[in-house]
């Protein structure tokens, strides 16, 4: 009798919510890996993660931008290369388990958060992918940062030979909006962020009033420019609000790749509907 539990508890959400949908598949295009049975953007032009969108082009970025760059006095510095006190692990809320090595964090075992919470914000942050990758695609270089922990700018290795849907390449908002070109320096290479971010604004019953914006500033190049976000981040979602307090933590991403990350500051920002 026990073990017919689940087989109903199966039967029962089938029920509730319609037929099981197949896993979708990952198809190649052009050798580029992504989906064509995920939803359509709004549009309908484009699946999400399909891989015939159009790949960004690259631009080589110049020799140096922001690298090392100095906080200025009254930012809050989030990693400062000595200790990672200004993080928690995200499932367990405990110490940060990113490992300490030359003055960088390296990802593992779960993503991590800090512990105040950010709305509007300037954010600088650098990262480096690792020199040799190995395993599953999907792992090669990804982390991500998600501003108020919901919004995602992925992390990939996407130096040159892209394989991954343009949704998904180094600096697009993940799911909905690729870079509007690449500046990827190689693995084993300092890159710079630059984040510009206004939160959304929702209405007393939860209607949305603004959507997110985000300007990116990648390797000295603007990748996103006060780009719309459609709502939260997702694999294989094309983005979705649902109200939210107006502050959220950051958070970056652990997926399964050791991307190490440096010089990390934010400054709150005023938002501009306030005088
Ligand atoms: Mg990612």
């Amino acid at each position: 009798m026990k073990n017919n539990i689940p087989i109903l508890a199966l039967s029962l959400s089938v029920a509730l919510f319609g037929t099981l949908s197949a896993p979708s598949a990952e198809i190649t295009i052009n050798g580029v890996i992504g989906y064509q049975d995920t939803p359509l953007e709004p549009g309908g032009q484009w699946h999400v993660h399909d891989p015939a969108r159009p790949q960004p082009p690259v631009v080589s970025p110049g020799k140096s931008f922001s690298e090392n760059a100095a906080p200025p006095i009254d930012a809050i510095v989030l990693f400062d290369g000595k200790d990672t006190a200004q993080w928690r692990a995200q499932k367990t809320g405990g110490e940060s388990p990113w490992k300490l090595q030359d003055g960088a964090m390296i990802a593992d075992k779960d993503d991590i958060q800090t512990t105040q919470e950010f709305g509007d914000l300037q954010l600088h942050l650098e990262f480096r992918e690792p020199a040799t990758t190995e395993g599953d695609w999907g792992n090669r270089g990804n982390s991500g940062v998600f501003l108020m922990g919901l919004f995602e700018i992925q992390i990939f290795d996407c130096y040159h030979s892209n394989k991954i849907y343009a949704d998904g390449a180094t600096a697009g908002i993940y799911g909905q909006h690729p870079p509007q070109v690449n500046p990827c320096r190689p693995p084993g290479e300092w890159q710079t962020y630059d984040i510009l971010f206004t939160a959304p604004r929702f209405d007393a019953n939860g209607e949305l009033v603004s959507p997110a914006y985000v300007t990116v500033i990648f390797n000295g190049v603007v990748v996103q420019n006060h780009q719309s976000i459609r709502g939260t981040t997702n694999h294989k979602s094309p983005g979705k609000y649902m109200k939210h307090s107006q502050t959220g933590p950051l958070a970056l991403q652990y997926h399964h790749s050791p991307v190490a990350f440096r010089n990390i500051w934010v400054r709150p920002v005023s938002s501009m509907d306030e005088p």
